[in-house]
């Protein structure tokens, strides 16, 4: 009997995405193995973190690296270091920022759930542009003394007119501002783990949870030496705004371990595996009345690789696309996939385990073809 089985949870097929909500992602066994190892024996948790951080940072071609415990613990570690620095007095005022350089810019068009990491530091948001358009001249007029970063937020957001992030940078640099990315789930590609340092951003933030497939409360943040210092002043086990944000050996060994197998891995073959299934399930699926479906490239979260995107015709199929989510998530087993407005899903091969594509595709034409 699984553990799962004894608390009456049901497990689940993951063909959504790294979400959360069901569980983010699944951990190779070298990163359970190592994670093991690192359970059996006290440590000093800063000479540890300090160790893994050197490690990470060669790994992904960053001046330094550090673990937090997931990708939005990182936003708000990301946002108190460029408040507070190394000063210890600042860092026992926060939440407090009076008197502080205590502006973060976001465009508006880039808001979001995960922007609450930042805001939780203390720091007033300052907005820039619209939803759908924001000009160089609104990000310079924003700049003051007050300015204590620019936070860009890459992901399903980005591109809706906002600043292109070279041009964002570059006036970043002229100012003296750090520019902080939210790159939580931007891999693959792998080189993304250094494309927005590289550019030129103070520090760049990324999910261990998510495509990386470490422990799922860890996270990645790489970038400038003397803020990744500053993190580590302001982390646990220090007490401070950041003690409740704690990240235990395990994780640290463990997302390290998930980079090292991360960068090892042949993601040429893997997307190539991913086409081949979606080319698979679209020409079953366009086979039943009432469903089109079709290669689908970037996905939800801008990645470059391939889904289906398959789209319902309630009247002719027989039935809604909600009743077919529906009947997906209560069926034996069950299945998660990605809703995409109210006549769309989208099926996604990159959570799927080997041979799971398989049991997707039956459940699909059994559900559609009854
Ligand atoms: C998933 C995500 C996060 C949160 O990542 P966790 O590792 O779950 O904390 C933050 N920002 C963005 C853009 C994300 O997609």
């Amino acid at each position: 009997m699984s553990i799962y089985d004894e608390l009456g949870v049901r497990t689940l097929i993951n063909a959504s995405a790294n979400i959360t909500r069901i569980g983010g992602s699944v951990m190779p066994a070298e990163v359970l193995e190592a994670m093991t190892e690192a359970s059996k024996h006290f440590v000093n948790l800063e000479e540890l973190q300090r160790a893994v951080g050197e490690k990470l940072a060669a790994l992904t071609h960053n001046e330094a690296a550090y673990v937090s415990s997931g990708a939005a613990a990182g936003v708000a570690l990301a946002t108190i270091a460029v408040v507070a620095g190394l000063d210890r007095n600042i860092s026992q005022q926060l939440p407090d920022t009076t008197g502080l350089k205590n502006e973060v810019i976001i465009h508006k068009s880039h808001r979001n759930g995960y922007d609450h990491a930042v805001r939780m530091v203390g720091v007033k948001v300052v907005e820039i542009g619209t939803e759908t358009e924001t000009k160089a001249e609104e990000l310079e007029k924003a700049i003051n003394d007050k300015t204590a970063a620019i936070f860009w937020f890459q992901n399903a957001l980005t591109g809706r007119g906002d600043l292109p992030l070279e041009k964002v940078i570059e006036i970043a640099n002229r100012h003296n501002v750090p520019v902080l990315v939210d790159a939580a789930d931007q891999v693959p590609p792998a080189e993304n783990l250094w494309k927005y340092t590289q550019m030129g951003a103070a520090l760049a933030i990324f999910s261990g949870g998510k495509d990386l497939s470490g422990p799922q409360s860890s996270g990645l943040v790489v970038g400038r030496k003397d803020l990744i210092e500053a993190i580590r002043q302001n982390g646990n086990p220090n007490s401070g705004i950041a003690r409740p944000m704690k990240v235990g050996k395990e994780e640290m060994v463990g997302l390290l371990t998930a980079v090292k197998l991360y960068l090892k891995r042949d993601h040429e073959a893997r997307l190539s595996q991913d086409e081949e299934i979606v080319a698979g399930w679209c020409s079953e699926l366009n086979r039943i009345p009432g469903v089109q479906a079709e290669r689908s490239i970037p996905n939800v979260a801008g990645q470059p690789m391939p889904r289906a995107k398959v789209v319902i015709d309630a009247a002719q199929a027989g039935m809604s696309c909600d009743d077919l989510i529906l009947a997906l998530r209560n069926g034996t087993p069950s299945i998660e996939v990605l809703p995409g407005g109210t006549n769309t899903i989208y099926v996604n091969p990159m959570p799927l385990k080997d041979g799971e594509e398989q049991i997707v595709l039956d459940r699909l034409l059994a559900i559609l073809k009854k």
